[in-house]
């Protein structure tokens, strides 16, 4: 295998196909899961001209479809997402919890891993934060009460959408990526409906730690884990993101 310096920015050769796959089997159990998913380009980091002011159905049925698929070949919950950047597929995911058995392999989470792969190859382990790269640095936008100046870009410019509501857990998966824009179809309501309650989920984060379903004890050893916060601090190169 090639060294790592060997390889220009935005380099897609096998070598680091290789390395986008090694998230998705890490996390996956399979390598089809990321790789196989996606028909996009890898050429989709280009500069981003106007966006569309409204959704587009044809992505809501590729989500879809997604969903549709999971349920038909018992992979897990009838769910599916897909990420858009300037008018094209750039990631999809669709629930797999029933394949792998992991219980966060939700559609959402799989789209922006599939998206943040595309877009940004090497980024996964950490070697790449140049110039059209998702990890790129960006100023803040004007009135951002954001407390650092720049930050990575991550997904800014792409929207996603999802045949179902997301859950708190993929809503925050999507302000983590800072997509522009969510387009869901199905309601809450309507996945309570089927048995996926995650409905409360959302009124729970609204409560004091003590109140929450699940038992929470903060500040549990509270200056042993600030010691990691003051080595991020102590860092001079480090990339907020
Ligand atoms: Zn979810």
């Amino acid at each position: 295998m090639p060294s790592e310096n060997c390889h220009p920015p935005g380099c897609n050769c096998s070598h680091h196909i290789d390395r986008r796959a090694f998230l998705s089997h890490a996390v996956a159990g399979t390598l089809t899961a990321t790789i196989a998913m996606s028909g996009a380009s890898a050429a989709a980091a280009s500069p981003a001209p106007a966006k569309a002011a409204s959704g587009e159905r044809r992505f809501m049925e590729e989500a879809t479809r997604l969903a549709i698929e999971s349920v038909e070949k018992g992979w897990g919950g009838p769910f599916g997402a897909v990420i858009v950047k300037d008018g094209e597929i750039i990631g999809r995911g669709q629930n797999r919890v029933l394949l792998t058995g992991i219980p966060v392999f939700h559609a959402e989470v799989t789209a922006i891993m599939d998206a943040s792969a595309r877009l940004n190859p090497k980024a996964l382990l950490g070697s790449e934060y140049g110039a059209g790269t998702i990890l790129e640095m960006i100023p803040r936008e004007a009135g951002s009460p954001d407390p650092v100046p720049e930050r990575a870009r991550m997904l800014k410019g792409c929207d996603i959408y999802i045949n179902g509501a997301p859950c708190p857990m993929c809503m925050s998966a999507i302000y983590w990526s800072r997509i522009d824009h969510v387009y869901f179809a199905a309601s809450l309501k309507d996945t309570s409906q089927i048995g996926f309650d995650d409905a409360f989920q959302y009124e729970d984060f609204a409560k004091p730690w003590e109140d929450r379903r699940i038992a929470v004890t903060p500040n549990f050893e509270r200056d042993l884990g600030l010691k990691a916060y003051e080595a991020w601090m102590a860092k001079k190169d480090r990339h907020p993101y």
